[in-house]
């Protein structure tokens, strides 16, 4: 992966982005009181249609990754066939969807189409789970706990025929839910043995119920053993070398998260703009779902809002660290480009 990405940078790849967020949807069956996307749910905007994320992927070149976003992707009936455009054209390598789960029977359906077509090496589900039960469904608005678990075994059987697939749970840390996250664990642990990983993302951006927000940063600090702990259960190869600087590395973006909110700035440069781009529902586009939008591809073609001004100004600011946040799909990658962090891991 490492050496994938640097060749796409050696090669002057990044005159286009490699790693994409794609919002598919704007619609959502969940109310989720952590949604830093909440003002957009639901919204009356056309989202963009079939044939506009095809001539997306047309101007686009090689993919490493593509994460979708929403909404709920699988609200989307044609999620399978937006998949293999970016396999057909952009040569994707790894595909994720994150899903609330809720709609067990389209997300096997949707699933099982992009398992079958094959293409991308990696083809990732994770199900949203925010806590035991009767937290998850407070923090998701609606009663869908037991849902969730009902697509888990609709798709745990899937693992068997296709290895490239990866069924994994996500879990946003907020006020509400640090302190169930052990018990969150032995549930899953008993209830979803086939997981091949469970990750969390800490609270973050505008979102709607303050009861939900970040948890005091000593909580965060205390939590650090338990989250590491959890995801040395998930170790495929323990004692290989992979898995340590694998272990190692997501325990520095941890502990990296727990810093920069305790000092407010950015750790290591954040490469959004230049590796990553985020395109929403509606097309717009920006450097992260976090700063003003950079243009929109229903109004200029994709090269040119990649190269405008306003694209400019805003990886100028990034460089610059004007701002800071935690969210770990940027973070992962740009640590792998930070020279320190290497110098620091392998001496
Ligand atoms: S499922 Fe996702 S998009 Fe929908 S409300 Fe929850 S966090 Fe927001
Ligand atoms: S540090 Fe965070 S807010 Fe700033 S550009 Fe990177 S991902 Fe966006």
């Amino acid at each position: 992966m490492i050496s994938r990405i640097k060749l796409s940078l050696l090669k002057g790849f990044l005159r286009r982005p490699v790693y994409l967020v794609l919002g598919v949807t704007s619609r959502c069956n969940s109310r989720c009181k952590h949604c830093f996307f909440h003002k957009q749910l639901n919204s009356t905007v056309r989202e963009l249609s079939f044939d506009e994320i095809e001539g997306l992927s047309r101007q686009l070149g090689a993919l490493l990754e593509i994460d979708l976003s929403g909404g709920e992707p699988f609200m989307r009936d044609d999620l399978a066939d937006i998949y293999k455009v970016f396999v057909k054209n952009n040569k994707v390598e790894t595909f994720a969807i994150p899903t609330n789960g809720i709609l067990t029977d389209q997300v096997y359906a949707q699933t099982l189409k992009i398992l079958q077509y094959g293409g991308a090496k990696h083809v990732t589900v994770s199900l949203s789970l925010d806590g035991p039960r009767d937290i998850h469904d407070e923090t998701r608005g609606v009663k869908c706990y037991d849902q969730v678990f009902r697509t888990y075994e609709a798709l745990a059987p899937l693992k068997n025929k296709y290895k490239r697939f990866s069924l994994r749970a996500g879990t946003t840390i907020t006020d509400m839910n640090y302190r169930s996250i052990p018990a969150l664990h032995d549930e899953l642990a008993r209830s979803m043995p086939g997981l091949d990983f469970h990750d969390f993302e800490i609270v973050r951006g505008d979102i709607p119920d303050r009861r939900f927000a970040l948890p005091p940063l000593d909580a965060l600090k205390q939590l650090r053993p338990v989250i590491f702990g959890i995801w040395d259960q998930y170790n495929d190869h323990p004692g290989g070398v992979q898995s340590k600087v694998a272990s190692r590395a997501r325990q520095t973006l941890f502990n990296g998260y727990i810093r920069i909110l305790e000092t407010q700035k950015q750790l290591w440069p954040c490469l959004a703009g230049r590796v990553h781009c985020v395109v929403d529902y509606k097309g717009d586009v920006f450097c992260c779902e976090l700063l003003p939008k950079i243009g929109n591809i229903r109004e200029d073609k994709f090269a040119d809002v990649w190269r405008s001004a306003r694209a400019c100004r805003t990886r100028a600011a990034i460089r610059a660290k004007d701002c800071f946040c935690t969210n770990s799909c940027f973070h992962t990658i740009s640590l792998l480009f930070d020279q320190a962090y290497w110098a620091r891991f392998l001496l």
